[in-house]
């Protein structure tokens, strides 16, 4: 696809996106059994008789996962519905020996609710409507990698927790594709509901797209693009099928209603299995499981109990720290772990724009470059206001400043201990320094003549010669006040 045929086809034509994003909930045991959810065990070692579906096994509801869903149900600010229920959606495939999947169908646990992704110029929020969000198991996994002509079956995910959120058809371009699934991450991430790992598969994309003509209200003829296991995946994978579609339609052809894989290395879609109606699956209430009563006391306590959420803690940082750009408000609260730390340097360096530039700069480079999360960052906050204050109150340069902070970073030793044993401090000693510029003064006795005689520009030129003298670790207000008074002697 060329940029200038991509050009014509947004002139003409707009993409129309909803987006079904499986959330897996950060529970220690899987939905309906005691099994571990553990991420990366050896195959089939996280199963038993229920999500094996061995003859007589029954499952048991995990209230934590119940309580994880109505916290993100809350913080999306849907309906969390007093009453909902578990249901069978039939289908077979090799990797779900039920020959069901137990989902919630036509009573999920909440409705409505809304992502906001911005703001437009007139200040009011661009916000994307959810259509509901349901509770459901995991299926297990085909892995063809490993027996040579045979397919293996690996159960251990079978039965792991999963929010589905499903949005309103809303989104009409990649960009705010992009900044949705971002901030439904974010706002996941900061209720601690998942992970949010995509590598590890515990967050899950499938986008339908239909197209149709600028001005137009109607909807067009959707596809479905299963299993985007990337941010970067989904935006190319639509605007390629964004194009496909466009094309179709310019030509005189009909969209059909399909399913579709995305092959990232072809970078192209292709047909999957044609897509069922929702009837295929004959949807019934799960016999063995109850209607899931939630009630007002239950909502009420985990409302009270719902973190902070990023746009929340961005207007605090923005009350708290009036310096902050934008920029920097949307750089700290990228993830929760990431303000937290930034709010403790803050606060016992009593400097938020120099916290938040060191955080920018120095702290978010190392992590980078470490490959370390914040959480585990061989800096504790502490540490690293001590170093903002040993700064502040003259006792290291702020050269020598990120000489420590390297090496804090390396070892994790407290910056003072590092300031002195590299001599890093900033010398204030007078007897030191008198003997700096005494030596200064031989070396360069027509200044020091000059100087002294009266010539006060020549003060910078000799603070110079002081600097270099000792390697940068003079403290040059004092060096100042000791040359200063040396005039007129
Ligand atoms: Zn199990």
């Amino acid at each position: 696809m060329t940029t200038a045929a991509s050009g014509k086809w947004t002139d003409r034509y707009e993409m129309v996106v909803g987006l079904e994003v499986h959330v897996q909930l950060k529970t220690a045991t899987k939905i309906f059994c005691r099994c571990s959810t553990d991420f990366g065990a050896s195959p089939n070692a996280n199963t038993c008789p229920v999500c094996l579906a061995l003859p007589g096994a029954l499952p048991v509801l995990n209230e934590h996962a119940v309580e994880l869903a109505i916290r993100a149900a809350l913080a999306l600010e849907c309906t969390v519905n007093t009453t909902s229920v578990f249901a069978r959606k039939n289908y077979f495939y090799p990797d779900l020996p039920k020959g069901y999947q137990i989902s919630q169908f036509d009573k999920p646990i909440a409705s409505g609710g809304c992502v906001t992704i911005g703001a437009r110029r007139d200040g009011s929020d661009v916000r994307i409507g959810l259509t509901r969000a349901h509770m459901e198991e995991d299926a297990g996994k085909s892995v063809h990698d490993r027996f040579s002509g045979f397919t293996g079956v690996d159960l251990n995910r079978a039965g792991v927790p999963l929010l589905e959120i499903v949005s309103e058809p809303e989104m009409f371009d990649t960009a705010q594709v992009d900044a949705y699934l971002k901030t439904l991450k974010q706002i996941l991430e900061y209720t601690r509901v998942s992970d949010v790992n995509m590598e590890e598969g515990s967050l899950r994309v499938d986008a339908n797209i239909s197209v149709r003509e600028r001005g137009e209200t109607n909807l067009g003829t959707k596809t479905e693009l299963k299993n985007l296991n990337s941010f970067s995946n989904v935006v190319r994978a639509l605007e390629v099928e964004f194009a496909r579609q466009c094309a179709l339609i310019d030509a005189g052809g009909r969209v059909e209603q399909q399913t579709l894989l995305w092959d990232e290395h072809a970078g192209d879609v292709r047909p999957a299995r044609s897509k069922e109606g929702s009837h295929d699956y004959r949807y019934f209430p799960e016999p063995d499981l109850p209607p899931l009563i939630i009630s007002g006391k239950r909502l009420d306590h985990i409302r009270r109990h719902l973190p902070e959420l990023p746009a929340a803690r961005r207007e605090r940082y923005r009350r708290e720290y009036p310096v902050l750009t934008d920029y920097d408000l949307h750089v700290l609260t990228a993830g929760p772990a990431i303000g937290e730390y930034f709010e403790q340097v803050a606060r016992q360096s009593d400097d938020g724009k120099t916290a938040a530039n060191w955080m920018m700069g120095e702290v978010l480079a190392a992590l980078k470059s470490t490959g370390q999360s914040v959480e585990h960052f061989t800096v504790r906050p502490a540490d690293l206001a001590q170093l903002l204050n040993l700064v502040r109150d003259d006792v290291v340069s702020h050269t020598a400043a990120k000489q420590i902070f390297a090496t804090m970073v390396r070892t994790g030793d407290p910056p003072a201990q590092i300031a002195q044993r590299d001599r890093l401090l900033k010398i204030s000693d007078e007897s030191a320094l008198s003997d700096w510029i005494d030596e200064v003064f031989a070396e360069h006795p027509d200044e020091a003549r000059r100087f002294v005689g009266g010539e006060k520009r020549l003060q910078g030129v000799l603070v110079g010669f002081v600097m270099k003298k000792s390697s940068g670790s003079a403290d040059p207000k004092r060096v100042n006040q000791l040359l200063a008074t040396r005039v007129g002697t």
